[in-house]
């Protein structure tokens, strides 16, 4: 019996086992069967699996002085028996210790090229990181690769990656690896041309007949000659005296984004508290936080006086200062570190906001905001953000089986 733990020291003889073949039931069974008879002890174990072909590494102490050749031949024909092929190399100690300095990139394509692929990970050499590990987090909607990558601070690797990475025709987040990631506990998000695909003023502006002169004043705040309280109130009193039945019908008009609620479902799985945010009205945004299950919501209130709109809004303004206000507030009722936050916006003013949270995520954003994110999604699926926290579509998809039992529970007690 050999009695060398994993954590000793790098002098001890080992052997690295590797087998190839075909993946099926009992292949990582049967190899430590015909281990076990040479009393060995397990140092390390690693399995992957690519398009029904796995390599199992299995690194062992060292068989008993006189055994490593019976443990050799032993081995192989065990190998052969179940036409896998086998390596088995002879060498001391484990893995050198990972560098300082860990992070996480999570490389989005759609579809993911080899040269982006050869881009990225040539970056990651060039700044000083080695790659430990590489792990698919998702096929579908798009292709979603973890680097595991040690030996360079994160915020150097982020801005090696992230600047670069719209004009390889992938999406690069890189977070700081650690437990802390694992605590990120609220995702706060923007509504409009986010969570939702349309902007709800304009819907309002389509009702009242006003879409032009709308269209000017968000194109004169653009130019920066309005901020934008200046140009919410504008546009709000150009619905002055619109029907406030107009509110069921714009509530219906609004659509989704593709993964919008496969994200949320996910994350309130996953035990996350979900919030929005917006620059628009609150007579939509309660409705999506009904619809959708959110945990918090808030944005502007149109002012309605004996059934019609008055073209003025009551209550706090929520603006760009104001959305980062709100992440904050939400974050100290949810009991989350602001550090441990989320958000998500497109728009100049979700900035103050993304900056606030300890990963800011561009989602089809302009270049502006892009640029000032911690990290930008270019393809148009809001769940694609879950691989960014780390993720996998087999847990979206578990949530979502889930989910579907609960509900044919639900229904079968309903009967
Ligand atoms: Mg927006």
């Amino acid at each position: 019996m050999t009695t060398m733990s994993a954590t000793q020291t790098s002098d001890v003889p080992t052997l690295l086992v590797k087998i190839f073949g075909k993946d099926r039931p009992g292949i990582t069974a049967g190899l430590f069967d015909t281990l076990a008879a040479f009393s060995l002890d397990v140092v390390d174990i690693e399995q992957v699996v690519t398009r029904g072909r796995m390599v199992l590494c299995a690194l062992v102490t060292h068989p008993p002085q006189g055994l490593e050749g019976e443990l050799r031949a032993t081995v192989h024909s065990w190998a052969e028996s179940m036409r896998m092929q086998a390596e088995i190399i002879s060498g001391t100690g484990d893995n050198r210790p990972r560098g300082l300095g860990r992070s996480l990139v999570t490389v989005l394509g759609h579809p993911l090229t080899a040269e982006a692929t050869a881009q990225v990970t040539a970056r990651i050499t060039a700044a000083g990181g080695n790659i430990d590990r590489i792990f698919r987090l998702a096929k579908y909607p798009v292709t979603a690769v973890e680097f595991a990558v040690s030996g360079v601070e994160t915020e150097p690797l982020r801005t090696a990656l992230v600047t670069e990475a719209a004009a390889l025709g992938v999406d690069v987040a890189v977070v700081a690896a650690g437990l802390h990631r694992r605590a990120q506990r609220l995702v706060v998000m923007d509504v409009d041309s986010t969570v939702i695909q349309d902007e709800v003023i304009e819907l309002f502006a389509a009702h009242a007949g006003c879409e032009a002169e709308v269209a000017e004043v968000t194109a004169a705040a653009m130019r920066g000659e309005l901020d934008f309280e200046q140009s919410l109130h504008a546009r709000v009193a150009l619905l002055a005296g619109l029907d406030a039945s107009v509110v069921d019908k714009v509530r219906s008009e609004v659509r989704l984004t593709p993964g919008a609620r496969t994200l949320i479902r996910t994350l309130k799985r996953l035990g996350y508290q979900v919030g929005v945010v917006s620059g628009g009205f609150t007579q939509v945004t309660d409705d999506l936080k009904e619809r959708l299950g959110l945990d918090f919501a808030q944005a502007n209130t149109l002012e309605i006086v004996d059934g019609k709109l008055t073209g003025r809004v009551t209550g706090e303004i929520v603006d760009r200062a104001g959305k980062a206000r709100l992440l904050r507030r939400f974050a100290a009722e949810a009991g989350v570190p602001l550090s441990q936050t989320v958000a998500i916006g497109d728009g100049a003013n979700d900035l103050d906001m993304l900056n606030a949270a300890g990963l800011g995520v561009a989602f089809n954003a302009k270049p502006v905001v892009r640029q000032a994110a911690h990290t930008a999604v270019n393809v148009p699926f809001l769940d694609t953000v879950l691989y960014l926290l780390g993720i996998t579509r087999e847990e979206v998809e578990a949530a979502d089986t889930l989910d579907e039992r609960l509900l044919g529970r639900a229904a079968d007690e309903e009967h």
